[in-house]
């Protein structure tokens, strides 16, 4: 069985945990601190916050930004649901706006349109959450002066993306945000097990990022609403939730934090050779733009129609009869049930509803083999009906 991706845990990694084990702290500690400052060291951004997944990180974040009942937040269809889900945490409504064809990412122009639209009607959203694909960047520049324009916050989801560059500055630097979130779940670029982070240059929002995570309490009495009763006062000041990381989990991601270039060159090796193995003319392969380096997380191929015959539908259930786990990443959120009783239509989503129907991720991680490589492109490739080979 070849998975789609995994993790990459070498002794290193594993010693690491193993010391925080025989030390004082195992939840919030001084590894979290340590590996919050690696990453805003990595990422150039002035605050980073460490929590227990990229959806909690989103959730604060979209709480940080005001977000609330009668707030619209915008996202990409093309995304795991919990880019969406965030918003409804916080009473508000959420709606996406279509992909570019090229990069699958959030399109610019569609979002532009949608601002001109939603200005006119009065409803403008709030917050909009760019997802950068695979590990790749949205265009944040464009995405940005419409911000300035339309007066909304931007936070990055950046869940793919640990590693990438945009305009030769690290993802994560909030050059183009307010807020960006990463994920550290086994199958992204680098581990805690579970885990996720905020990162922001704001300095009022990083103090709520803060207080957010831990039941919105406050233990300086510069934030509290009174001086303290004595010394095992605190204050809880708003409502806050148990979205800590342990120094368990930041031991990981610490140690990880050590190979991340490692891992995202590899993964540039890895596509360069899928590049070279997929060259047919029914496959349209990942294109990066100009001004980003991908994170890599995920290589994406769509299956063009061809003269073989050979359906998306068959492509993949050939690749995953022949033990290799492919995914489709991802179902328009639109598309599933919870959100379809909301109204959304497909057909207003005409990029995303032909990406739907054509995109296949193979598998792409640090460890994959070029034998491996091999036997997946050839699986590929492979006429239908010469399966019995396998
Ligand atoms: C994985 C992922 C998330 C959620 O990450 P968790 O750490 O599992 O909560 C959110 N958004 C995107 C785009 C993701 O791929």
């Amino acid at each position: 069985m070849i998975p789609y991706g995994r993790q990459d845990i070498s002794q290193e990694d594993i010693n690491a945990v193993i010391d925080v084990l025989k030390s004082d702290y195992l939840t919030q500690g001084p590894v979290v601190l340590a590996f919050e400052k690696a990453v805003s060291d990595y990422c150039e951004a002035k605050h980073a916050f460490a929590v227990n997944s990229a959806t909690s990180a989103l959730h604060i974040a979209c709480l940080a930004l005001g977000v609330g009942k009668g707030d619209l937040v915008w996202t990409s269809p093309i995304t795991f649901v919990a880019s969406a889900n965030c918003a409804l945490y916080c009473g508000a409504d959420v709606d996406f706006v279509d992909i570019d064809p090229v990069s699958y990412n959030m399109s610019a122009i569609s979002l532009e349109e949608k601002l001109v639209k939603a200005e006119k009607a009065g409803r403008l959203p709030k917050v909009v959450i760019p997802v950068h694909l695979a590990g790749q960047s949205c265009e944040m520049d464009k995405i940005h002066a419409l911000g300035q324009k339309y007066e909304f916050h931007i936070i990055e989801d950046a869940s793919h993306a640990i590693g990438g560059k945009y305009k030769n500055k690290a993802i994560g630097s909030c050059q183009y945000s307010d807020i960006t979130v990463f994920s550290f779940h086994p199958v992204k670029i680098i581990t805690t097990g579970e885990g996720g982070m905020c990162l922001t240059n704001d300095p009022q929002l990083a103090i709520s990022l803060n207080r957010l995570r831990s039941h919105g309490i406050v233990r300086h009495p510069s934030e509290m609403t009174k001086l303290p009763d004595g010394p095992w006062y605190y204050q809880q000041i708003e409502l806050g939730y148990n979205y800590r990381m342990t120094d368990i989990q930041a031991a990981l991601g610490l140690s990880q934090m050590n190979r991340l270039d490692d891992f995202v060159s590899v993964r540039h090796s890895i596509a360069k050779r899928y590049n070279e193995l997929l060259n047919e003319d029914w496959i349209e392969l990942p294109w990066q733009h100009p001004d980003t380096y991908s994170g890599l997380h995920l290589y994406i191929i769509r299956v063009k129609k061809n003269t073989k015959g050979i359906t998306h539908l068959q492509l993949f259930e050939k690749l995953r009869n022949a033990g290799i786990l492919v995914n489709l990443h991802y179902i328009p959120v639109y598309r599933h049930p919870y959100y379809e009783a909301k109204g959304f239509e497909k057909q207003d989503f005409p990029n995303a509803e032909s990406y739907y129907s054509e995109a296949i991720s193979i598998p792409m991680f640090a460890t994959l083999t070029e034998s491996d490589q091999q036997f997946v492109a050839d699986a590929i490739k492979k006429p239908i009906g010469h399966q019995n080979i396998f």
